[in-house]
């Protein structure tokens, strides 16, 4: 016992040892909250408590993986996979296949990604006829999403007249029906949602007695970690499931609550000692992770925050570097810079490309960091945006999957019901979908007994689906006999899919190729890892379950640790590297422009900066650009209002982007690329001369080029600042090169260069 005691401190220690009621931990960034959980755990192992009596709950797939690994180090890997650990979604769909039958469903039900449900969304609006221009997709999804995490069903929904008038005062009266159209339909579907993973649960525990005290029995100790970003719905699951034992211990921290857009609750740590009368709290002070200089930038800021729990935090690390606070002169110089100093840390022997991470807020900066990083030939891994299983080849092939092992699966049906084309049309979809609504039941059940519904389709159409019937049928019988590899194999040959994809010689039909043996290689290495742990018989339903569960936050590839880690703040929570940027420091970006008008909304986006700074251990460097392109136009700029919270004891300021940095940047590849960014479908032409909206930004395609000579120093719109080495004229144009600080060597063509004079 005392080797696992020995590497905490005497406050974690007292932590770890508190195992006979409810504790509540909550800590500032760094300061070993989730180190706690993880000794916790490993301390009660070591005491005797079976693994599978421990239910560990934790944000991100990826956090409870390492949380797993470093449990197996320190006492055994069988123990360890004996945990009942993962994310809410994983293990409440697990606990909902068990007991299925009980809210109506079946155990093989399937699960509706983001895209799905706001399809679905899309369909119903569709339907009714309504305008989606008032009735926006998204925001509808979100506002039953909302409901959901609060444990508002449909017909609760309809009752509630607080919610009701708030609809109609936003002009959207119909939004109960909409709702309960979706859930009516993801029912006949045999499908959930993601937020009915939690909403089922609860109704599971609600309306089930003997399940409630079957489980609460089973689970002798729950540990949550981030609890601060739980919402209603999963703090009533955690709170009937303890009950019982009390025996619960959740952590967290008040200045890293970001997901109140989701419906998270920073009341539900606040007031974790009302629910848990007899809680004991402890709090850690000390931060491990981080040098004093960020550990202070980040108190400093968080300061500004009027709503927090007063927390001393420091740091007996190192002193370490000042926060460097970089300016560029526009986005794609920003991301010239940022991987100039990753290069050069490499090259200057610090660190490994491993050790750093990009944060920025949106998903859709990414795009800039790859194409500097690997102009540079810097590997790197991006978390977020659109990930393997969202691919369209790959969706299709897992849409077969899901309608073999649910045949009520809606989307999936039709996805796949022509495709590959098989001849039937929207208009006859469109009766099929009609026809299940009428009598509320799924598209399946209309495809089996098309004449006890009267489909009305001529001959021809009746054939094909038959057909299409047919082979699905074909594969519900394999599905006995088959695991999921061989399984997944038939379904592709069968279908003709892997034949269809191997004959496009396009570039981007072998690059479609390509994924879908990536996805069976991920079907065969599933199968033999379950086999390996004595799992004989390993099925389709059981790869589905998984890789439905996979959210944003999982979406990067581990293979190659020698990579850059890019992804947004919001993943990186709880995450901690060497060397980190936070990317694009700009008002309206980071703060975020919807943020903005609200107190509440400031304060999260501070929290969340606050996260993103508390995620490096040795350097933090800020940037931000002066000119962005975003929604079609180059806009000026200015640094986000977050720069000046932080006491600037803590700060350099470099107001010189960087040293020069030459290499040959090969100006064509970037000038197309430029362009193809510039003329994208959303741009107008007249708004491909950037715009000049403040003093500080008077860029205009240049009336003193005609002037320009050698040795001027000038400020282009892109690369920043440069000096004039030489012009040349050929033919009717002039040319300059210039020696820029962070992009190197340039020719710029005067007709079309846009930059000032300095
Ligand atoms: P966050 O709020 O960001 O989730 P946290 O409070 O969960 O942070 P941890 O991730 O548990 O903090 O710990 C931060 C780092 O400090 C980790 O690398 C951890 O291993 C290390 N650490 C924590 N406590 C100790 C300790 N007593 N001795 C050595 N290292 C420690
Ligand atoms: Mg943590």
């Amino acid at each position: 016992m005392e080797h696992l005691l020995s590497q905490l401190n005497s406050k974690q220690r007292e932590a770890v040892e508190f195992c006979d009621g409810p504790s509540l931990i909550i800590a500032g960034a760094g300061s070993g909250k989730t180190r706690v959980l993880t000794y916790k755990i490993a301390y009660l192992l070591e005491q005797g408590l079976p693994p599978y009596y421990i239910l560990a709950l934790t944000f991100t797939n990826k956090a409870a993986r390492e949380m797993k690994s470093r449990i197996a180090d320190l006492v055994g890997e069988k123990k360890a996979r004996q945990l009942w650990m993962g994310t809410f979604h994983a293990i409440f769909s697990r606990i909902l296949r068990n007991e299925a039958e009980r809210i109506g469903f079946t155990p093989n039900f399937t699960i509706f990604d983001s895209s799905d449900s706001s399809n679905l969304v899309r369909l119903i609006i569709k339907e009714m006829q309504l305008d989606d221009k008032v009735y926006r997709p998204g925001a509808v999804h979100n506002q039953i999403s909302r409901a959901k995490n609060g444990l508002i069903t449909p017909g609760m929904y309809a009752q509630n007249r607080e919610i009701i008038e708030y609809d109609r005062a936003s002009k959207r009266p119909q939004l109960f029906e909409i709702y309960q159209r979706y859930q009516n339909r993801l029912k006949a579907a045999n499908s959930m949602d993601f937020d009915d993973l939690l909403m089922y649960t609860n109704i599971l525990l609600r309306d089930n007695p003997d399940v409630l005290e079957d489980y609460r029995n089973r689970f002798q100790f729950v540990l949550v970690d981030e609890y601060q970003d739980t919402n209603f719905a999963q703090h009533l699951i955690v709170k009937q499931l303890a009950e019982l034992h009390h025996r619960v211990c959740v952590v967290g921290d008040d200045a890293q609550s970001i997901y109140s857009f989701r419906g998270a609750n920073i009341d539900n740590i606040l007031k974790f000692k009302s629910t848990f009368p007899q809680t004991q709290i402890f709090k850690l002070e000390q931060n491990y992770r981080s040098t004093q200089n960020i550990v202070n930038a980040a108190n400093s800021l968080i300061k500004k925050n009027k709503e927090q729990i007063f927390k001393e935090v420091f740091s007996e690390n190192e002193e370490g570097e000042k926060i460097e606070v970089v300016s560029a002169f526009s986005d794609f110089e920003e991301g010239l810079i940022v991987a100039n100093k990753i290069a050069r840390m490499r090259y200057e022997g610090h660190t490994g490309f491993s050790d750093v991470a990009i944060l920025y807020r949106t998903n859709a900066q990414s795009r800039i960091f790859e194409e500097s990083l690997r102009k540079k030939n810097i590997p790197y891994v991006i978390y977020g945006g659109l990930s393997f299983y969202q691919r369209k080849e790959i969706k299709d092939i897992i849409s077969y999957f899901r309608l073999i092992v649910n045949p009520g699966d809606e989307e999936a049906f039709r996805r796949i019901v022509n495709y590959p084309t098989r001849g039937i049309g929207d208009v006859t979809v469109g009766k099929i979908s009609e026809s299940a609504r009428l009598h509320n039941v799924s598209l399946w059940q209309i495809l089996s007994s098309p004449l006890q519904y009267n489909l009305d389709v001529n001959r021809g159409t009746a054939r094909k689906l038959a057909l299409f019937h047919e082979l699905i049928n074909g594969f519900i019988a394999d599905n006995e006999t088959q695991n999921a590899y061989e399984l997944a194999q038939t379904v592709l040959k069968n279908t003709g899919i892997v034949k269809e994809a191997y004959e496009d010689l396009t570039p981007e039909g072998m690059s479609r190729a390509q994924n879908i043996q990536e996805l069976l290689n991920a079907i065969n290495e599933f199968v033999s890892e379950r086999q390996e742990q004595g799992e004989e018989d390993v099925r389709l339903v059981d790869f589905l379950s998984e890789v439905s569960l996979l959210t944003d936050q999982d979406t990067g590839d581990d293979e190659g640790n020698e990579k850059v880690t890019l992804m947004t703040v919001h993943s990186a929570k709880g995450l901690e590297f060497n060397h980190v940027f936070v990317v694009g420091m700009e008002e309206d970006l980071f703060p975020s422009s919807m943020a903005k008008f609200e107190p509440r909304g400031l304060e999260e986006e501070r929290r969340l900066f606050y996260v993103a700074i508390t995620r490096a251990k040795k350097t933090c460097t800020v940037t931000f650009a002066r000119s962005r392109f975003r929604n079609g136009s180059t806009n000026a700029t200015r640094e986000s209002q977050f720069l000046k919270d932080i006491d600037p004891r803590f700060l350099l300021m470099e107001q010189k982007a960087l040293t020069p940095a030459r290499d040959e940047l090969a100006d064509g590849f970037w000038e197309s690329l430029r362009q193809k960014r510039e003329s994208s479908v959303f741009v107008r032409p007249s708004s491909r001369i950037p715009v000049s909206r403040t003093e500080n930004s008077s860029l205009k395609l240049s009336e003193e080029a005609g002037q320009l000579k050698e040795g001027d120093v000038i400020e282009h719109e892109r690369f920043g600042r440069g000096v004039v080495t030489s012009i040349e004229q050929s033919g009717g144009d002039k040319r300059a090169f210039v020696d820029f600080d962070s992009a190197g060597q340039k020719q710029l063509l005067l007709k079309f260069a846009k930059f000032k004079i300095v």
